[in-house]
C-alpha cells in the first residue's frame, strides 16, 4: 500500500482510499493523474532548489578567492556564509530528492 498526497489538501493518504479522510475529496483515476503531475512538479522544484544552492556554493568560492587572494573582512564573511549555506542547502536538497524518488506513485 503506497502513500500519496491528497490533491485537494496535500495531506498524506493511502493511494487505496476512495476519498480523502481529511477533506473528504473524492479520489478517482483523474486524481491519480493529478498526483503524478504534482509528484513531477515537486521533483522539478527540488531540482531548482539544488541548482540555487549549488550556485550559492560556487558564488561563495568565487568571492572567497576573487583576485587570487583569500577575501578579508565583510567580503570574507559573506563568502563563508554563502559557501556554507549553499553547501548545507545542497546536501539537504539532495537527500530530499532521494527520499522523494523513493516515494512510489
Ligand atoms: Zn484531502
Amino acid at each position: 500500500m503506497a502513500l500519496m498526497s491528497c490533491p485537494a489538501c496535500q495531506k498524506r493518504i493511502s493511494s487505496q482510499s476512495k476519498s480523502c479522510p481529511h477533506c473528504q475529496a473524492e479520489l478517482g483515476e483523474r486524481t491519480e493523474t493529478l498526483v503524478k503531475i504534482s509528484h513531477i512538479e515537486q521533483s522539478n522544484r527540488l531540482m531548482n532548489h539544488s541548482f540555487i544552492f549549488l550556485t550559492l556554493f560556487i558564488a561563495g568560492v568565487v568571492v572567497w578567492f576573487w583576485g587570487g587572494e583569500p577575501a578579508q573582512g565583510v567580503t570574507a564573511m559573506l563568502a563563508i556564509s554563502s559557501f556554507v549555506l549553499g553547501f548545507v542547502g545542497y546536501l539537504i536538497t539532495r537527500v530530499r530528492i532521494v527520499l522523494h524518488k523513493r516515494r512510489s506513485v
